[in-house]
């Protein structure tokens, strides 16, 4: 059952059950330590009242009778008795000596008759009340040999059934307060989870701008400072893996977009040749031709994606060795020696010393100059002239590949790194672009810690410049 309670209920029932224990047992406490400090009290005075009374005792019987008697109200809340030594009353307050029985078997009057001084509580066997007796032995008087006073202990304030039940009234109204306040306590205690649960609540709905706001218990209110961190950072990640998302999409689109255009061409031109193009061997050779080129232009989009996929992949697994930057620029340089003389285009190689080592793959370095490289020789006009340089500063090596072709404007320079991006799409495919090629460099490049970037040349003459740093 207690499961099934809700944390205030259970806290309410638990503080109400501790309280009423409490204060049951303050209660017991507090009467029956005032109870005996009254009896205390009681029995010291009327221990001196029995004292006083002892020396002005008239010493015979019928005196010491009707002394006490007018002593004594009527009311029987004080009562003497006088009492020989055989135990039978000699003089009584309130009744008839003769008629009451023998008093040696009263403790009280036991202890007076044998020297000592002695009270006792107990109910009267005249009227049940309860009351409180002392005895003191009188020696000096040969008559009686004990006197003995008596009053009912309910007379004394504390044992007032009035007092005590005003006592025990204070004590609930006070526990019902003590209760109305531990509840509010308990309320104001629980409150923060609540929020809490609201606040997951609200989390599973996927409202992840619901802010907590505690600021007291501290615990609380540090465990609403993490849940606040907590949905910042998963809105942050969920932002990202949209973005992600889009990107994919987008990437998608884009790579079924460029797969369908040369596919397109390649159907068109082998549907013209069935439907009767092949009859003329000029035109069968000139579809043909365009067939291969289109073919030539899947390969080369395929390999694009494999590489990028395979430099994806491998990201943070990068197998390294310590090579010499230069001699790999240089096989770049010499690799598009044809395509460029094609154009009459001059590739000029300056390296600003013989060896310049780095840790990278060799591979993967080459293939970032020889796209660098090649789309100068793919871009420029004929007869242009393409440089490539490296240098080494401060703990990086620098690779610079730069022309005098017509450039890329300013506000594409950071775009053409995205994938299939192209300044000119038509140039692109003329030259038989993929779109890929500085997305691959850039990826090449940020595996081994370094940059690329273009920034137009630095002398102001029309081309492009390229600059990428590697780490030593
Ligand atoms: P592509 O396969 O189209 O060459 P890249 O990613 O290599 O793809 O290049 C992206 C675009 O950047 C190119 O389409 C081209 O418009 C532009 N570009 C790259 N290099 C040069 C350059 N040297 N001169 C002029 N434009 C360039």
């Amino acid at each position: 059952m207690l499961k099934t309670l809700k944390i205030r209920t259970l806290l309410f029932v638990f503080n109400g059950l501790l309280l009423a224990a409490g204060f049951t047992v303050l209660l017991f406490v507090c009467l029956w330590s005032l109870e005996s400090t009254s009896v205390e009290q009681t029995e010291a005075n009327l221990a001196s009242f029995t004292h006083s009374l002892a020396k002005i005792i008239p010493s015979d019987e019928e005196t010491a009778d009707s002394f006490i008697k007018d002593l004594t109200h009527s009311d029987g809340a004080l009562r003497i008795t006088l009492i020989k030594q055989d135990g039978s009353v000699a003089a009584d307050s309130v009744s008839n000596p003769k008629e009451m029985e023998n008093h040696s078997f009263r403790h009280e009057v036991q202890q007076a008759l044998a020297g000592k001084e002695a009270s006792s509580i107990h109910e009267s066997s005249t009227n049940g009340k309860r009351f409180m007796y002392y005895a003191i032995p009188l020696d000096s008087n040969k008559n009686f040999a004990a006197l003995r006073i008596s009053m009912p202990v309910e007379e004394t304030v504390f044992f007032s059934s009035s007092t005590k039940n005003t006592f025990v009234a204070s004590t609930i109204i006070l526990f019902i307060i003590v209760l109305v306040f531990s509840f509010s306590i308990s309320n104001k205690t629980v409150q923060p989870i609540f929020l809490m649960k609201k606040a997951t609540e609200e989390y599973s709905k996927g409202n992840f701008d619901f802010r907590l706001n505690i600021s007291s218990p501290r615990e609380m209110a540090e465990l609403a400072d993490s849940f606040n961190s907590m949905t910042q950072t998963i809105t942050k990640n969920i932002q990202s893996l949209k973005k992600l998302e889009q990107i994919r999409k987008d990437f998608v689109a884009n790579v079924s977009h460029e797969l369908k255009t040369p596919i397109t061409s390649i159907k068109g031109f082998a549907e013209t040749l069935i439907d009767g193009g092949m009859n003329d061997e000029q035109t069968s050779k000139h579809f043909l031709g365009i067939i291969n080129t289109q073919c030539d232009r899947l390969i080369n989009i395929i390999e694009d994606l494999l590489t990028l996929s395979r430099i994806e992949t491998d990201n943070g697994i990068l197998e390294t060795a310590r090579i010499n930057l230069v001699q790999i620029a240089e096989k770049a340089c010499q690799s598009l020696e044809a395509p460029a003389r094609e154009k009459n285009i001059e590739i000029n190689f300056s390296p600003c010393r013989k060896n310049i080592f780095i840790q990278g793959n060799p591979g993967l370095l080459e293939q970032v100059i020889t796209n660098l490289i090649d789309n100068s020789v793919k871009y420029c006009p004929e007869g242009s002239l393409v440089s490539c340089r490296v240098s080494e500063d401060s703990g990086k090596a620098t690779i610079i590949v730069e022309d005098n072709g017509n450039g890329i404007p300013e506000e594409y320079r950071d775009r053409i790194f995205e994938r299939f991006y192209r300044v000119d799409k038509g140039r692109s495919r003329e030259n038989g672009g993929t779109g890929l090629g500085l997305s691959i460099a850039r990826h090449i490049v940020n595996i081994h810690r370094g940059t690329i970037k273009e920034t137009g040349r630095p002398d102001k003459i029309q081309g492009a410049h390229f600059e990428i740093i590697l780490p030593l």
